[in-house]
């Protein structure tokens, strides 16, 4: 297996590493290291837990190492790398690592957000730093207030360009864009590669390789349960997981901020210490939720996606789906939140009937059927059984239509299928109020299919 000293890091590089535990590259940090190193631009396709922060900082740094200086003077410290990310957490979070990464190397960073007073951002700007990391729209302000400038990069790393794209911020990439020197690296990373990323790519990016670290490489095992529920009773039916499981350290999505807010508040008076954050929560809102939430002192995080996008906590045991996502794609990134670091991790989904199309988009990206589970108590009747039936069609999205017709509508569909169509077999119930699916062979290979290449004991550390 390669090491991080065969993929040609430096010393004080390794040094770091070494401090940190990691052992051995992940499979994104192998394939993208010694390309970077050369100068090489970069398209990754990567989703977050798969390493791909260290893949693109380290050889960054390590190209940045002949600048590396204690002089005092500010005109000694200009921004050389520019690192964009969607959301201020994720910013914090990639900030936080190159600050580890480049512990015994003088390369000074900074992360810049919005949503807090720009000018606490400023004075240390004007000592200089060499690596940048900022969300779009607060670094254009730094831009427009001259209290940054641009003209000395030569990296340009885009993170989670599709969320980017999500959030709105193209306009503001390609104003960014257009302001750095001609001649530098470029590195973008997507989970996904819709018409307008690719465009963005190649618009940016020169001749890039494109590397691709598939879902089956990812190292992460995730055991993934699916409860069919009423969605009345998924209140309940959460209170009553947490509390007989007694579930700690519980990231839990909905699909809206109020439903968000109301969870918290409603997990909350049923005993169980929980907090929302979603986007209008300040920062400081936000940062002090998830520091509780990492500490221990709150059970459960209750989030959106967005505000979720980025979330890192160390092998994060439970994420929960209580509104299954209307983007397939999001429920790969939920997951994600799980199992990091090659721990085993657990990803519940409550589903109500009138989820099971977005349940069958799941299966279908997903590549495998997800057997549900019912919980006893919390059986499904029958009224949703026949409302499930007699469903009408949801109206159709944006784009919706292009994408059903490229899958091809095969039957027999899917488990979710068999349960609502046929009267409900409760499938491992005695087991349901301890852990259920950890043990079930189908989980198993459910996450077999998903993540195809479990974490291997000699790199369990990793
Ligand atoms: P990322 O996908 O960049 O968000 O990284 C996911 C998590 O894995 C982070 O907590 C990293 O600190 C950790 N990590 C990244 N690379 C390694 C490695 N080679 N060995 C051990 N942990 C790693």
């Amino acid at each position: 297996m390669t090491t991080f000293a065969e993929l040609g890091l430096a010393p004080d590089i390794l040094r770091a590493l070494d401090e940190m535990g990691y052992a051995t590259p992940t499979p994104i940090q192998a394939q993208v290291i010694p390309l970077a190193l050369q100068g090489g631009d970069i398209l990754g396709a990567a989703q977050t837990g798969t390493g791909k922060t260290a893949a693109f900082a380290l050889p960054l740094i390590q190209r940045l190492l002949p600048f590396a200086n204690n002089g005092t003077s500010p005109a000694k410290h200009p921004i050389r790398a520019l690192i964009l990310t969607p959301t201020r957490e994720l910013a914090i979070q990639v900030e936080e690592a190159v600050q580890a990464y480049t512990k015994h190397v003088p390369l000074r960073s900074l992360v810049v957000y919005g949503g807090v007073n720009i000018n606490t951002q400023i004075p240390i700007l004007k000592t200089g730093v060499e690596i940048l990391v900022a969300t779009p729209g607060r670094l254009l302000d730094h831009v427009q207030n001259k209290t940054l400038s641009l003209s000395q990069v030569n990296t340009l790393v885009l993170d989670e360009a599709d969320r980017m794209l999500d959030m709105g911020f193209m306009p503001d990439l390609k104003r960014i864009v257009a302001l750095l020197p001609m001649q530098r690296v470029n590195m973008m990373f997507s989970a996904t590669f819709p018409e307008e990323i690719r465009r963005l790519a190649d618009s940016i990016l020169n001749s890039p390789t494109f590397i691709e670290v598939a879902r089956n490489e990812t190292a992460v095992t995730v055991t993934q349960v699916v409860h069919p529920v009423h969605h009345e009773r998924k209140r309940q039916l959460l209170a009553h997981l947490i509390k007989s499981r007694d579930l700690r350290q519980v990231l839990v999505f909905t699909g809206t901020k109020l439903g968000c807010n109301r969870l918290a508040n409603e997990l909350n008076k049923a005993g169980i210490h929980a907090d929302a954050i979603h986007g209008d929560k300040t920062q400081q809102e936000r940062i002090k939720a998830l520091d509780a939430f990492k500490a221990g002192t709150i059970r459960v995080l209750v989030a959106t996606d967005v505000a979720a996008r980025g979330i890192d906590i160390e092998a994060l045991p439970f994420v929960v789906n209580y509104d299954l996502p209307h983007n397939a794609e999001d429920y790969v990134h939920r997951i994600g939140r799980t199992g990091r670091a090659g721990a085993l991790g657990e990803a519940i989904s409550l589903v109500s009937e009138s989820e099971t199309r977005y349940l069958r988009d799941i299966e279908k990206l997903i590549g495998s059927t997800l057997p549900p589970v019912i919980v006893p108590g919390f059986e499904p009747g029958a009224a949703d059984v026949l409302a499930f039936q007699s469903r009408a069609p949801r109206p159709e999205r944006h784009g919706e239509r292009e994408r059903e017709r490229s899958v091809p509508r095969s039957k027999p569909a899917t488990a979710r299928d068999a349960l609502f169509d046929a009267p409900y077999v409760p499938s491992d119930v005695s087991r349901t109020d301890s852990a259920p699916a950890l043990t079930r062979p189908t989980a198993k290979k459910q996450v077999a299919a998903l993540f195809r290449s479990p974490v291997k004991p000699d790199s369990a550390g990793q």
